[in-house]
């Protein structure tokens, strides 16, 4: 091993917080380094969880691709006019939450592109439409991107506008659109459209309203252990003041049919390599140690397998089975759309764990120690995905933009 990684998990078994610098240094191993970090990390991971893995029951409903943002990673976005483009009605989302319910989700996660005519109001309407006819469900939804743009269109500051759709029923934010909090890296990724001053911002007004949020990063194209120092140092000192993020979620770069790698070739990563994913899990197990302590593996973007094996590096959470998993497929990612609660179960307790099924605020619900929870077949397999949705579409989309 080398000294300067040695020298760090010293540190760390003293009880010392790692710095930026170190997390740099940490988060560029490999080999014995890689190894003994990946081993400090599942002991922090004992300490703090116990053997214990979680799991959420919960369905992705993504209300529209239609996006005029043009990120450049981005697979998931289309035009209006383009072939696949969706737009899910309220009685459509509605109709989802309640088939969510029957298959036992505690939550729903909705997200969308953004259209640049839709009304800032219409988050509150998905919102209050849910909770009209399933008051007990965690809506999980709106990106800091759409709270940025709903706020802008409304003309409200963002504590106003989180605090109106608080009232209409939002549970949490997810962290996404994080992408890496670095005004470089991010000017090659969304054209800095949402800073990370206003990322940062959202995320603050949304714990300050007692609204918690997910932490996420997404890696593996254009960055480097720099950038995930420079990130992770962000999250905790938010961590250190607001005590709002529930978990974080690394999230891996899936390059197929994404822009900014198939328009930049030779120039942008096709994803994270193996060690460079281990590291991830682990290095930010070790770096938030005390801060955040749920760390979640991403089946969408690893698969099942290569996710189980990083709950051996720090990891405590396999995340949501999601029913309809649409932005990482959309990119090209083969995981499919679901995995139901029983398969979650066989995963985590093959990898050595106990499993089990949490609500979205880490609140047990049940633990699966003998039993299984019972046997489902996956939703996609009887519900076909909606291929035109253009006939639907509010007045308000009908417009060309
Ligand atoms: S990442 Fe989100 S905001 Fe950006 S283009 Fe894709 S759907 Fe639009």
């Amino acid at each position: 091993m080398s000294h300067a990684v040695t020298k760090i998990l010293d540190r760390v078994a003293e009880g010392r917080e790692v710095s930026q610098a170190e997390a740099t240094v940490l988060y560029g191993a490999k080999g014995a380094d890689l190894k003994a970090i990946c081993n400090v990390a599942d002991g922090l991971r004992r300490k703090v969880n116990g053997d214990r893995v979680g799991f959420v029951v919960n369905r992705n409903i993504n209300f529209t691709n239609i996006c005029y943002m043009g990120c450049t990673f981005c697979g998931f976005a289309k035009r209006r006019e383009d072939e696949g483009a969706e737009w899910l009605t309220l009685d459509t989302i509605v109709e989802r939450a309640h088939e969510a319910a029957a298959r036992g989700a505690t939550e729903v996660c909705i997200q969308g592109g953004i259209h640049p005519k839709m009304p800032g109001t219409y988050y509150r309407d998905i919102l209050l439409a849910i909770k009209a006819e399933l008051p007990d469900m965690d809506i999980h939804a709106f990106s800091p991107f759409e709270i940025w743009y709903g706020a802008a269109k409304t003309k409200m500051s963002y504590a106003d506008f989180i605090q109106d759709l608080k009232e209409c029923g939002l549970g949490s934010l997810p962290g996404t659109a994080a992408e890496i909090l670095d005004t470089e890296v991010r000017k090659l990724l969304t054209k800095d459209k949402l800073s990370t001053e206003k990322w940062v911002e959202i995320i603050r007004a949304a714990h300050g309203l007692g609204v918690p949020t997910t932490a996420t990063i997404m890696y593996g194209h254009v960055d480097g252990p720099e950038h995930w120092a420079t990130h992770m140092a962000q999250l905790r000192d938010i961590q250190k003041d607001t005590g709002g993020f529930t978990e974080l979620v690394p999230l891996s770069f899936v390059h197929y049919d994404s822009p900014l790698y198939t328009n930049n070739p030779g120039k942008v990563r096709p994803g994270p390599t193996v060690d460079e994913v281990d590291a991830m899990h682990a290095v930010s197990r070790i770096f938030l140690h005390g801060q955040i302590d749920n760390i979640q593996t991403s089946w969408t973007k690893l698969g099942p397998e290569r996710a189980q094996r990083m709950l051996a590096k720090g990891v405590n959470d396999f995340g949501g089975t999601l029913m309809n998993e649409s932005i990482s497929r959309a990119a090209g990612s083969e995981h499919g759309q679901e995995v139901t609660a029983f398969e979650m179960v066989q995963i985590i307790r093959a990898a050595g764990h106990v499993p089990y099924q949490r609500n979205t605020r880490y609140e047990v619900l049940e633990e699966f120690a003998n039993h299984d929870p019972a046997r489902q077949e996956p939703l996609v397999e009887r519900q076909a995905e909606p291929l035109d949705f253009m006939t639907d579409l509010p007045e308000f989309l009908r417009e060309a933009v």
